[in-house]
């Protein structure tokens, strides 16, 4: 599958707002694959279908969390993390992705985990810093990306926490395990 006939096929799914951003997602991933050297095919088709699930109702997500035997504890978690995790078969089943290293990508882009390879890596980090962002601290990580990406991913992660704990939010335990990596080897 071609760029065109990707972005063709995520555009239904999206508003207009969520489809410019995955534009630039793919932007922000392109220029990090080729500095990183990572397969800029699959960083390209992983980064268009990143919010692939994002607008399907909540019902019909769950039931996919169901059938599909995805951890059960997301639905103890704000459904706002369930478009990874979901998006990941979604592609499979009704696009025909089945590449492993595409479908983890996305399953983890919204909560991050530890010990991501450098395309989890790539794709988390794109969704947050790519130009439309303006998070409190995305400037710090954005100037990071191409110099350290294991800091950035932390610092966003770090952010997260720190946002989500500010309005008293759960907070997904993998998103912590990422965290917690990186306080461990003191970067
Ligand atoms: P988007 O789909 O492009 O809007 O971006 P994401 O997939 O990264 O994120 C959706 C939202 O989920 C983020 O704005 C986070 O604030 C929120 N979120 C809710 N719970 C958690 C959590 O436990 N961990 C993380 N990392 N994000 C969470
Ligand atoms: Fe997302
Ligand atoms: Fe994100
Ligand atoms: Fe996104």
């Amino acid at each position: 599958m071609n760029r065109a006939e990707a972005l063709k096929l995520v555009e239904k799914q999206l508003t207009k707002k969520r489809y410019e951003h995955t534009v630039r997602v793919m932007e922000t991933a392109l220029n990090l694959a080729e500095h990183y050297q990572v397969d800029r095919q699959k960083v390209e088709l992983a980064a268009i279908f990143h919010d692939y699930a994002k607008y399907r109702h909540p019902e019909e997500m769950k039931r996919w969390i169901i059938k599909e035997k995805l951890p059960h504890d997301l639905l103890e978690y704000h459904q706002e993390l369930w478009h990874g995790p979901v998006g990941s078969i979604m592609i499979d089943r009704e696009v025909g992705i089945s590449d492993p290293e595409i479908q983890s990508a996305i399953y983890w882009h919204t909560t991050g985990k530890r010990n991501m390879t450098l395309m989890e890596k790539i794709i988390f980090i794109a969704d947050y810093v790519e130009p439309g962002r303006d998070f409190a601290g995305v400037e710090e990580v954005r100037g990071l990306v191409f110099d350290n990406i294991d800091r950035a991913c932390w610092l966003a992660a770090r952010n997260t926490i720190q946002f989500l704990m500010g309005k008293e939010q759960p907070i997904y335990p993998d998103t912590f395990q990422l965290y917690n990596e990186k306080i461990g080897r003191n970067m």
